[in-house]
């Protein structure tokens, strides 16, 4: 597998073409962003945890029957996976109130929801990722009602493993962002990442933020967090 061209360069991770055409190389960075682009900087170390988070928690989503785009990983910071045409939303999984859900509906952080709910973001820069219902997403084309059910069959279930399995190693899952891409065959599976930059991830025992957080509320520490996240998952 040669590693090509470089197809797009997003806030968080770089995009490769290979002499394969239904492949790509992601090539995490340690760039991160904050407030619609408003706040930028580095957290050092950051593109090897979120790479190798994310492929250990695609692995185990997989054997556990949610399809994702997960082939290989080829280094510290690079995967191989499956190319997709990207559905554009921005799917949203909560359990405990947090971020923009306490904003905009004067709930406060850390109120725990009597389900778990999904919303979606039309994944559109110029307007701001704007909060859409499913019907908005059905009538601009974004997906077809197959695929929402899909999705969202899929995202609740994410929420049952990775709830379950962060429990293990102290972690309470808070809420989190997926995104999900067609394959040639119009196959819908799991795509982007799941990481302490997607997810809030709070210490079960102290309630301490161990994801972006740190970095989007000025709060510090955020290096260690990353690094601790993968040292529990991953013990190292
Ligand atoms: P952003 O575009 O929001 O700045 P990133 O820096 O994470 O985000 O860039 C990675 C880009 O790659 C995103 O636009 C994401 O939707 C896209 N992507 C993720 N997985 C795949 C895939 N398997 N095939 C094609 N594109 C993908
Ligand atoms: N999220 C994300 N990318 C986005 C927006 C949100 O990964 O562009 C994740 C975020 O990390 C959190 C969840 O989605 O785990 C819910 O975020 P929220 O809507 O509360 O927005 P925020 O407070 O991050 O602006």
């Amino acid at each position: 597998m040669e590693k090509r061209e470089q197809l797009y360069e997003g806030k968080a991770k770089k995009v490769f073409a290979t002499d394969d055409p239904a492949l790509v190389v992601v090539d995490y960075k340690d760039d991160a962003t904050a407030g619609d682009g408003a706040k930028k900087g580095t957290i050092r170390g950051k593109g090897v945890v979120n790479n190798r988070l994310t492929n250990n928690l695609m692995k185990m989503l997989a054997e556990k029957g949610v399809p994702t785009h997960f082939v290989e990983e080829l280094s510290e910071r690079e995967t191989l996976v499956k190319k997709v045409e990207i559905v554009p939303l921005e799917v949203i999984v909560r359990n405990v109130a947090a971020g923009s859900f306490t904003k905009r509906l004067g709930v406060p952080e850390g109120t725990v929801l009597k389900i778990p709910t999904i919303e979606f973001s039309y994944k559109n820069d110029a307007y701001h990722d704007p909060l859409i219902n499913h019907y908005h997403a059905l009538a601009l084309g974004l997906a077809v009602q197959e695929e929402i059910d899909t999705i969202t069959k899929y995202a609740f279930r994410v929420n049952e493993i990775l709830s379950e399995y962060l429990l293990g190693f102290g972690i309470r899952l808070i809420d989190f962002k997926l995104e999900f891409g067609r394959l040639p065959d119009g196959t819908i599976v799991l795509a982007d990442e799941i990481s302490p930059d997607t997810c809030r991830f709070w210490d079960a025992k102290t309630g301490a933020h161990l994801d972006k957080d740190l970095f989007r509320r000025d709060l510090g520490g955020e290096e260690e967090a990353y690094q601790e996240v993968m040292k529990r998952l991953l013990g190292e």
